[in-house]
């Protein structure tokens, strides 16, 4: 027997169209890439994301065509996120601070019709589209008189686009699992390959990232988006902020530390989103400015951080400087992103900080939606112990069945179940605890060093500002810790002081054969430490 409810599909339209009904005077404010402070609100973005629309089925867009950006967090890319998915066309968003190859890659390879980028891609956008063959055209998200000076043809300036446009048309029922949003991987080996989300998939994701185990987003929120909205889907954010109306801060191209407090700080926002690196960023820049910086006119209350470990030692900052509490998620593009998310238990209400840190430093515990196992090198699910090792398995309605393509083969079971490629344990509660990129685990003599645990340890010493464990060649144990660390301004350390401090918190075979103080690291377009790089660098550096 058949329900008897409306079959509304779910998509991503009823997300906007809900926020012009119920929150149209609610802001959004962006750090513009002219440079001012732009004020627009839901109301505004849903009205313009509309003409967006009409604008693009003028241009010929129609439902299925790639459309891509290459564009910072501002309401003209939230504009975006909206009308084109609106009319079924998929909104393809672009890392720019990829190599060039790779964006040209990208483009060809998604077979864009249309780039939507910032003035300040200009460049990019130059030196790849006469490669794109697809390209139809190309639109600078600026108004007549920030328009860049391109010798390129159908050059088109958004503004002008949306000024054409009279009143918008009501959105297209579309099919529930249409693609809306393609986003690759940025594929530290191999070429990227694309994660193509359905409508169904992101809007079940919105739930998720606005429930109260989740971000616990609401009306009276004031959120700031570090993460980029190139970067799987700014984890969801702008969706269920979309659906409960919430105020969004957006900060363009100026991820720096003293200008994300000042957002913080004018537009009061009481939650961030953004990958740990970024925070380091801001707390060097707290430490560097103190005296002149008045932090109780901070009104943070939860900051959802992933991408990369959340070391304890953010956690702790978050919550002794501010009273926030760091929400560490795991995902990945092809989850949507967001897979675990570490909300505290009953039983561990009451616990005194310290104990609380390290419940949070762990990725956190599966959400309603992504089903979770951990398994052994023959598939077998390993017990919920929090030591067995194995490889993390993840499935459900918003984790990718395939890539854009078929790049990659299969890449799930007979049972669905998506192999992440990461390597952890689970333990009795369900709390996930990274202990690597299989690819980034140190094997020496046949164990497995955590990476991630030694960085973790690390960074706890408070003259260091960021650290990466790689493995590297060794005559004897195959492979021994290398640890490479970033001072904070000014801070000196030596070897055998940062032995020292590790010598309690790590098994005595797993410290570092070599400490070495860096000036910077590198990281990867999307903010983790570029481990790929490291290993080349130091390849021989305990070579007999
Ligand atoms: P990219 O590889 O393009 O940077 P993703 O954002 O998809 O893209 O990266 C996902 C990977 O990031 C995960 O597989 C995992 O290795 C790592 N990661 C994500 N969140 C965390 C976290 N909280 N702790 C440790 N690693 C994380």
């Amino acid at each position: 027997m058949q329900g008897l409810m409306q079959r509304t599909p779910l998509l991503l339209s009823s997300l906007i169209t809900h926020a012009a009904a119920n929150h149209a005077g609610t802001e959004i404010v962006s750090q513009t890439v002219e440079g001012p402070i732009a004020r627009s609100t839901w109301g505004e973005v849903a009205e313009r994301a509309g003409k967006l629309a009409g604008a693009l089925r003028r241009l010929g867009v129609g439902e299925g065509d790639r459309v891509a950006t290459l564009a910072w967090n501002t309401s003209r890319h939230l504009e975006l996120y909206f009308g084109v998915t609106g009319i079924g066309a998929v909104l393809h968003t672009v890392n720019p601070r990829l190599f060039l190859p790779q964006i040209e890659y990208m483009l060809r390879h998604a077979e864009d019709s249309y780039v939507f980028f910032d003035i300040g891609f200009a460049e990019i956008i130059a030196e790849v589209a006469p490669n794109v063959p697809s390209l139809r055209g190309l639109i600078a998200l600026t108004d007549r008189a920030h328009m860049p000076s391109l010798a390129l043809p159908n050059l088109l300036c958004y503004e002008d686009l949306l000024g054409a446009e009279s009143d918008a048309h009501p959105w297209p029922t579309l099919d529930e699992n249409a693609a809306s949003i393609l986003c690759y991987t940025s594929g530290t080996t191999g070429n990227p390959k694309g994660v193509l989300y359905s409508h169904r998939a992101l809007l079940l994701h919105s739930f998720c990232a606005a429930a109260a185990d989740g971000l616990a987003v609401s009306c009276l929120d004031s959120g700031l988006l570090v993460v980029p909205l190139f970067h799987a889907n700014a984890w969801g954010v702008p969706f269920a902020a979309a659906m409960v109306g919430a105020k969004l801060v957006l900060p363009g191209p100026r991820l720096d530390g003293a200008s994300l407090f000042s957002l913080m700080q004018t537009e009061r926002c009481t939650f961030a989103a953004g990958v740990p690196t970024v925070w380091f960023g801001f707390f060097d820049y707290i430490d560097r400015n103190r005296a002149a910086l008045d932090l109780t006119t901070i009104r943070l209350d939860r900051v959802l951080c992933g991408g990369s470990a959340a070391p304890r030692a953010l956690i702790k900052r978050f919550d002794e400087e501010f009273g926030a509490f760091l929400l560490h998620a795991w995902g990945m593009t092809e989850t949507s992103p967001i897979a675990t998310l570490g909300r505290l238990l009953p039983k561990h209400i009451g616990l005194d900080r310290e104990a609380r840190y390290d419940i949070q430093a762990k990725q956190g515990r599966p959400v309603y939606g992504v089903e979770i196992r951990v398994v052994d090198a023959e598939g077998r699910p390993l017990p919920r112990d929090g030591r067995s090792v194995g490889a993390l398995m993840v499935r459900g309605p918003w984790v990718t069945a395939g890539y854009f393509k078929g790049e990659g083969g299969v890449v799930i079971d007979a049972e669905h179940w998506f192999n992440t490629g990461d390597v952890a344990t689970m333990d009795e509660d369900g709390y996930v605890t990274l202990t690597d990129r299989a690819k980034d685990i140190i094997k020496s003599g046949g164990e497995w060093i955590s990476s991630i645990e030694l960085e973790n340890a690390a960074v706890g010493h408070p003259d260091v500002l960021e650290a990466a464990a790689i493995g590297v060649a060794h005559p004897k144990w195959v492979e021994r810790p290398l640890l490479l660390i970033r001072c904070k301004e000014g801070a000196v350390l030596d070897k055998a002081t940062m032995l020292d401090f590790l010598a309690d918190k790590v098994a005595r075979w797993w410290l570092p054969d070599d400490v070495i103080v860096v000036e910077e690291l590198p990281h990867t377009a999307t903010g983790k430490l570029s481990k790929v790089t490291l290993r080349k660098a130091y390849a021989n550096h305990l070579a007999p």
